[in-house]
């Protein structure tokens, strides 16, 4: 059986031991918002989704909408599990990740592989892992705006296709993309936000960690808010100095 059969299979016995255990009269059963939304989706064709991701990918492999086309010696795309709850968002692809193909496997890719494996003790491929941009600056300059903006539309289908729990944004560039805002990584942090209506935490980039070690507690301290709301211990509400990116929720 594959797992799409297997996870129709399971959305139709939870619908029938809903409908069996509903009042008998009214026909009425109280549930929570998540468990009515999950009973009353239609069942989800994920690997579609990973053919689509596949298609995705060879569409941004084949890209020259910007000049970074002509410097780059392959595009990333990802890493690690198209079904993760959890979503990595970084800047973009440095040199070792230029050579390699996979984002984050340098030296800041080892940190944030520690971060996963040894901080929140799961593997590196349960999680997805992507960035902004798929192309490498050269030198490791910063992004161009207009090389964010001509890029970004790949993040979105990609995190579209991912629909993931949760993101976690790392660094500034990651950040203000997805959250349309100028603010600054030490403004963004501290805060659940929204990204399309899924709850996004921002953190400090691997790379500046190497950088401002003694910024690691705080890095870690925003780690756990994501943790605690993949075990359900957190709710990610927003403050008042929350963002939210319009545009309604992820279909
Ligand atoms: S950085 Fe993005 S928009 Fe620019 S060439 Fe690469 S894939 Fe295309």
């Amino acid at each position: 059986m594959s797992s799409v059969d297997l996870y129709n299979e399971i959305v139709q016995l939870t619908r029938e031991l809903v409908r069996r255990s509903a009042h008998p009269r009214r026909k009425t059963l109280m549930l929570s918002p998540e468990v009515a939304a999950f009973v009353t989706a239609p069942a989800t064709p994920r690997e579609d989704d990973t053919e689509a991701l596949a298609s995705l990918a060879r569409e941004v492999a084949a890209c020259t909408k910007c000049d970074l086309c002509t410097t780059r010696t392959q595009t990333v795309f990802s890493d690690g599990n198209p079904y993760a709850d959890l979503v990595f968002v970084g800047e973009a692809p440095g040199a070792d990740e230029d050579r390699i193909g996979r984002p984050f496997v340098g030296r800041a890719g080892q940190l944030l592989t520690d971060i996963i494996v040894k901080g929140m003790k799961m593997r590196r491929q349960d999680v997805y892992i992507c960035n902004v941009l798929k192309c490498r600056p050269p030198e490791n300059r910063d992004p161009l705006p207009e090389e964010k903006r001509l890029c970004e539309p790949y993040l979105i289908r990609q995190l579209e296709l991912v629909r993931p729990k949760v993101i976690c944004a790392l660094g500034a560039h990651a950040a203000t993309t997805l959250l349309q805002t100028d603010l600054s990584t030490g403004r963004l942090r501290g805060h659940w936000h929204s990204y399309y209506g899924i709850p996004l935490r921002v953190t400090y980039h691997p790379s500046y960690l190497l950088r401002k070690p003694e910024e690691k507690k705080k890095a870690w301290e925003d780690i756990q808010h994501v943790m605690r709301f993949l075990t359900g211990e957190e709710k990610a509400e927003r403050s008042s100095a929350s963002l939210s990116v319009p545009g309604g929720t992820l279909a």
